[in-house]
């Protein structure tokens, strides 16, 4: 299970300002990379250190051995995602989808790539999901399926930054699938668990091969190919409704990224279809308006004027972006990278829920998504369901810069948390001053005006606790997102994972 245990308060809480009911934080930077201290003593000619953190220790591994053969933080960002659809098969995958923020540095110029999944053309819109089919489960099994963008997503980004070849990327996973791995403890509860919709075989020699495929063939083979005619026929049998043209037509598109100032910092994170920069940025403002600085965040009156910030994001959200599902739960992934010319990739690929629909297409090893959950079940939503359209996403990979140098990298899995995540992690990092680690192990809270319910992550003091009872209807979570960051200091960078998974980051010296 993510890290309950790594929860318990830490024996250094974070300074209390005067008159404060102190917040214990949760154990902070038990991840902070060894390496950061051996960086500290290298000598380097890059214009950024190269280095790279994921989820997983397996996964950040493939990336090393990508950026040590002089990969790009391209190449690099692919290889720890199809190393993490072997080993992290519940989060991310063939089968899904997710976005890509790069930053090219002898460009000085950001790119967004959309990957994400997409509905079926058949799906017309002013339609309601029931309408379309009316005992359809968006939610979950075939009907929740979108078109994957996973691996037109990977050999895109790929084509266009490559410094290694496309079986390079690609070895080391098919190297994972064959030879195994170690199980985290998060699959091996989630393997035992009913409502995680376990595929009934997760074959890793079927993945192995559909690798192999892909590495020969291309994206042509899932798109067009042999993989593409079994996912329709697949699908079809299953009362399914994506057609071979669903799939010939889907495309990566290379949108624009969302980006706004906060003081001396610039935040560059996902634009549409996600809310996660524009989320961002709301509460950025909104702590300016609410004058949140002049509250020390570990006071109750901190936390009411955070609450009444996410307040007014979901009035925003709702109203100009479309409401979504309360999708809170962490089953995503985040990923980054940074080369020796200083590219940086912030990635975050998903499946939706724990092992997406619950399907994996026979003999294949490819676990199917559930992104049209993410569509609004109200038929005059701007998030209602159409045929083509992705849906509204929450999903924010994210770049900060400072003085227009490089600064930050960072991102998150938890659905609709994840912009609220990643402001208070940020809000206490920037503005608070709180070493990233702390910002990051720091107990987080959520709200969501639809349940009216706060969710509170487990690490709040007694004291706390009981004025948030008072006051607000609360439900306790053992935790809420998994960041992963990197943090540039001059030419010098440093790595962030959080305490609540097992992340690993490292640095090429
Ligand atoms: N499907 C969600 C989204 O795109 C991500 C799922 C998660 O992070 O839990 O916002």
């Amino acid at each position: 299970m993510r890290g309950n245990s790594k929860l318990s308060p830490s024996p250094n809480p974070l300074p209390s300002r005067e008159g404060g009911i102190s917040v214990i934080p949760a154990k902070a930077g038990i991840h902070l990379c060894f390496l950061f201290l051996f960086s500290f003593f290298s000598s380097t000619t890059f214009a950024i250190q190269p280095a790279v953190v994921s989820a997983h220790p397996e996964a950040s591994q493939v990336g090393l051995e990508i950026l040590k053969k002089g990969g790009s933080a391209a190449d690099a960002a692919v290889a720890m995602a199809f190393a993490l659809s072997v080993v992290e098969p519940h989060h991310s995958g063939l089968g899904g989808g997710g976005f890509l923020l790069y930053y090219v540095a002898k460009e000085d110029r950001f790119y967004f790539i959309d990957y994400r999944e997409a509905a079926p053309q058949i799906l017309q819109p002013k339609v309601s999901k029931k309408a379309i089919k009316p005992n359809a489960d968006f939610e979950k099994g075939v009907a929740s399926v979108g078109v994957p963008g996973f691996i037109l997503g990977m050999e895109t980004i790929h084509k266009k930054w490559r410094k290694v070849s496309w079986p390079a990327v690609i070895d080391p996973s098919i190297e994972l699938a064959k030879k195994g791995f170690l199980t985290d403890s998060e699959m091996k509860r989630l393997l035992g668990d009913a409502s995680a919709s376990l595929p009934p075989k997760l074959d890793f020699t079927d993945l192995a091969r559909t690798l192999e495929n892909i590495k020969t063939g291309g994206s042509w083979v899932f798109y067009q190919g042999e993989l593409g005619t079994q996912l329709v026929s697949f699908l079809k049998e299953q009362g399914g409704l994506i057609t071979s043209s669903d799939l010939k037509n889907y495309k990566v598109y290379f949108r624009k990224p969302y980006t706004f100032d906060h003081g001396a910092y610039q935040v560059v994170s996902a634009g549409a279809p996600s809310s996660g920069g524009t989320g961002m940025d709301i509460l950025f403002k909104r702590a300016v308006i609410y004058e949140l600085k002049k509250q020390a965040p570990n006071t109750t009156r901190f936390f009411e004027l955070l609450i009444k910030s996410f307040h007014d994001y979901f009035d925003f959200r709702d109203i100009a972006l479309g409401d979504t599902p309360n999708n809170i739960i962490s089953h995503t992934t985040h990923l980054c990278a940074v080369d020796s010319e200083g590219n940086i990739a912030s990635m975050t690929n998903t499946l939706n829920s724990p092992f997406g629909s619950g399907l994996i297409l026979p003999h294949t090893g490819i676990i199917l998504n559930n992104e049209l959950a993410d569509f609004s079940a109200q038929t005059n939503s701007a998030n209602r369901l159409r045929g083509g359209f992705r849906p509204l996403s929450s999903m924010a990979p994210t770049l900060v810069f400072k003085d227009k140098k490089p600064f930050l990298a960072l991102g998150t899995p938890g659905g609709l948390t994840i912009p609220q995540n990643l402001f208070q992690v940020l809000y206490l990092f920037l503005d608070e001053h709180i070493p990233l680690n702390r910002s990051v192990a720091y107990p987080k809270i959520y709200f969501s005006p639809k349940t009216r319910e706060v969710v509170l992550e487990k690490g709040f003091p007694k004291k706390m606790l009981s004025w948030f009872k008072e006051n607000y209807e609360i439900r306790e979570e053992n935790t809420i997102g998994n960041v992963e960051a990197l943090v540039f200091r001059g030419d010098k960078t440093t790595v962030v994972t959080d305490p609540r998974g097992q992340g690993r980051g490292l640095i090429l010296n």
